[in-house]
């Protein structure tokens, strides 16, 4: 049987069940999967250097043979210890293991090694000993060609399969496969970029063969760097395959017309404009204008709006929501969490009172009675503008006529949920607005099939939020300005971070935070404390008190992260701040220095324990422009980390990496615009039969329904 992309593993010679489902562990199904496990780093075997040379203190490889091993405890720690002689021609070098005992089966005399570390100066002999190396043991034969003598590659172990196993088993696949694949890159783009076919890209980055001119030194350095000419086409072919099917979602849902009409009459205009407080930025007045004329348009709306912390992006969505309503829709506003959707419910009551729409409050928290009257409303068409959470249109409310919704979201939602959650019925115009700037590099991936609105302008009078560092022992000092600002008659938070591992103690030190500073430290003022286990009601109370200066001190813990919008209040203290990511902490920060007066915020940290927490500290005091801290924080963690792991909707890249390989991105996404273009044009062929091919890559990958 000849071997596909396409053969399952359990079909590979040697594979049997209990292998099979180790890869599968490893999400690998078939030899295509196997084929794109890429190596984790690569070893020059070629020319081995001769144990008589190797230098303390750098990376080296080695083979020879094992002459000497033993074993032993050490008197004080009781560690136990594998050490080993490894010979050649040239010296001899000691190995030596910790807490690894079953090792003396593994290294029996005679055998052939290749040992991988950095060898120490050993304290006691002052000899050169490697500790702890990586190794493998070579078991000559024919097949040893595969492992030595050349770069071989490494690859992290699945389950019990060894570097050597998986490699073994990588060349035999390569071997055995034909050398003409399905190349879905359009002709002209991989000879522009000059890439490999995928044949021998694949050969090349399991099996590097040292690309002419240049040296091996210069060609070990692009591969760890993934700019070989092979790595990097992997890496485009991703971005690409994945741009052209949100290119082709997008296209998609451009191509079916709407049969709801939206006008914006003089009427409508005059509408929108008076429910504005105060004059729009020139910002919001433009993004206002992309929005109206999506709206009219013959199109369904699927729109981003991104922007900074406090640039005003609920007055905008608002704006949209009473275009929608005055041209016979209903709406829907959704937050991410129960406090927001409370706060969005006061503002939209407060800002359309002069309107006469009939609002309604719907989440988990509303009720029974309560809860069936509203549902009722919202079917029978009687409330035109809902506010509610998430859950709201994930729980099958039925609408009457749903025109409009404005998703305010914590940047949790990619492209991948979003096209579950909005998919059915009659698509409702769609905007969606995200907490924090998203860097351009995610947001190509996270939103690529949207349009985007960028409000890049903070509303006049915006006062700057100082921010900066003081240590326990500045805590005197620390309270004095916030008793400062109490005497102005503002108000102040105090943020405890609370991590789910070890809720119930971080709990505990804010809540008696919450007493210690009310009893002792601000008797005068009123001081509440809330966190996330508070009933939602609690929560809202709190609230409403904190918004109507009742309460001057509120000690929270990362509840209040989110667009929380309380002008009255000037100044935070971040405590432990070095536990916050630094987008946490920007969105923390935009809480304050809202209204009239300037902000001040001061992030308590002990010890900077890290490099990285330091550079993120630093970060945060030198700028406020949320779209540089983004980019950042994106280079810092990582785009799982950065979007919190939860559900992120952000899409494996086997090769790819959106930070590093941000340029390609760009490119990729560029091409598959171009050949889409050019694909409408010229082809007869539905897309839905010229794009099956993509819409299969798209299901294994994603587990996503069509994209053509
Ligand atoms: P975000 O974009 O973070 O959601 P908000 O919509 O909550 O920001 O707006 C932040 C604050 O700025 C609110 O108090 C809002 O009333 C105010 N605001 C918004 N636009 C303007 C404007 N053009 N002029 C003055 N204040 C504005
Ligand atoms: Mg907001």
């Amino acid at each position: 049987m000849p071997v596909t992309l396409e053969t399952p593993v359990q079909e590979i010679k040697g594979v049997g069940p209990r292998r099979a489902e180790m890869l599968a562990g490893a999400n690998i199904h078939t030899v295509e999967d196997f084929l794109k496990y890429k190596p984790i780093r690569y070893e020059d075997r070629t020319n081995l250097r001769p144990i008589g040379e190797i230098e303390a203190d750098r990376v080296v490889v080695i083979e020879g043979q094992v002459s000497i091993t033993g074993r032993y405890t050490t008197p004080m720690k009781r560690m136990r210890i594998f050490e080993m002689v490894v010979k050649d021609d040239s010296g001899s070098v000691k190995a030596k293991f910790f807490n690894q005992p079953y090792l003396s089966q593994v290294f029996q005399r005679g055998r052939t090694v290749i040992l991988y570390g950095i060898p120490r100066v050993d304290e006691y002999s002052q000899g050169i000993s490697m500790i702890n190396p990586e190794y493998e043991i070579l078991a000559g034969g024919s097949d040893e060609k595969v492992h030595s003598g050349r770069i071989a590659p490494i690859y992290r172990k699945i389950g019990r399969l060894t570097t050597r196993t998986l490699r073994q088993f990588i060349f035999h696949l390569l071997a055995d496969l034909p050398d003409q694949l399905d190349e879905p890159l359009p002709t002209s783009v991989v000879r522009q970029y000059q890439f490999p076919d995928r044949k021998s890209a694949l050969e090349e980055i399991h099996f590097p063969s040292a690309a002419t001119g240049v040296s091996k030194e210069a060609y070990l350095k692009e591969l760890g760097l993934n700019q070989t000419l092979a790595q990097q086409r992997f890496i485009f072919e991703e971005f690409y395959l994945f741009q052209l099917g949100l290119q082709l979602i997008k296209k998609k849902r451009e191509s079916r017309s709407k049969k709801r009409c939206i006008r914006m009459g003089k009427g409508v205009q005059a509408r929108v404009r008076s429910i504005l407080p105060f004059q729009p930025t020139s910002a919001q007045a433009r993004v206002l204008k992309e929005i109206g004329d999506d709206l009219c348009s013959s199109r369904v709306m699927n729109r981003l709006l991104q922007g900074d912390v406090g640039s005003g992006k609920t007055i905008v969505a608002l704006q949209a929501m009473v275009i929608a309503v005055e041209n016979g829709f209903q709406t829907a506003l959704m937050a991410p969490t129960e406090i927001l959707a409370e706060q969005h419910y006061h503002t939209v009551c407060q800002l359309l009172s002069g309107t006469g729409y009939r609002i309604s409050f719907l989440t988990s928290s509303v009720k029974g009675k309560r809860r069936e009257s509203v549902l009722g409303q919202i079917q029978s068409g009687k409330t035109d503008l809902i506010v509610g959470t998430h859950a709201l249109i994930q729980k099958g409310v039925q609408f009457k006529k749903l025109g409009l919704v404005v998703i305010d979201e914590q940047h949790r939602f990619g492209v991948l949920q979003r096209s579950k959650l909005i998919s059915k019925g009659d698509l409702p115009e769609t905007l969606i607005m995200t907490a924090t700037p998203i860097p351009r590099s995610l947001a190509l991936t996270l939103y690529g099939d949207l349009d985007v609105s960028v409000l890049d302008e903070m509303p006049p009078g915006r006062q700057p939020v100082q921010t900066i560092v003081m240590g326990e022992r500045n805590r005197e000092e620390v309270y004095a300005l916030v008793h400062q600002e109490l005497n102005e008659g503002r108000q102040a938070f105090v943020v405890y971070p609370l991590i789910e591992e070890s809720e119930k103690v971080d709990l505990r030190a804010a809540a008696a935070m919450a007493k210690h500073l009310q009893k002792e430290v601000f008797p005068d003022a009123a001081v509440m404390l809330m966190h996330g286990r508070l009933k939602v009601e609690e929560k809202g109370q709190l609230m409403r008190r904190f918004r109507a200066g009742e309460i001057q001190v509120l000690v929270s813990t990362t509840v209040i992260e989110v667009g929380i919008d309380i002008p009255g209040a000037t100044l935070m203290v971040i405590e432990h701040a070095e536990r916050f990511g630094l987008s946490q902490l920007h969105q923390l920060r935009g809480r304050i220095g809202r209204g009239q007066h300037p902000g001040l915020c001061i992030l308590m940290t002990e010890d900077l324990r890290s490099q990285e927490a330091e550079e993120r500290i630093n970060i945060l005091c030198q700028t406020q422009d949320g779209f540089k801290i983004a980019e950042k924080d994106l280079e810092i963690r990582g785009p799982g980390e950065f979007l919190g792991t939860r559900q992120s909707g952000i899409p494996e890249f086997l090769f790819a990496n959106i930070v590093r390989d941000r340029k390609l991105l760009e490119l990729a996404r560029r091409e598959a615009k171009r050949y889409l273009r050019h694909y409408l044009k010229s082809s007869a062929r539905s897309p839905q039969e010229e794009f099956s091919w993509l819409d299969k890559w798209w299901r294994q990958r994603y587990g996503l329904y069509h994209v053509g």
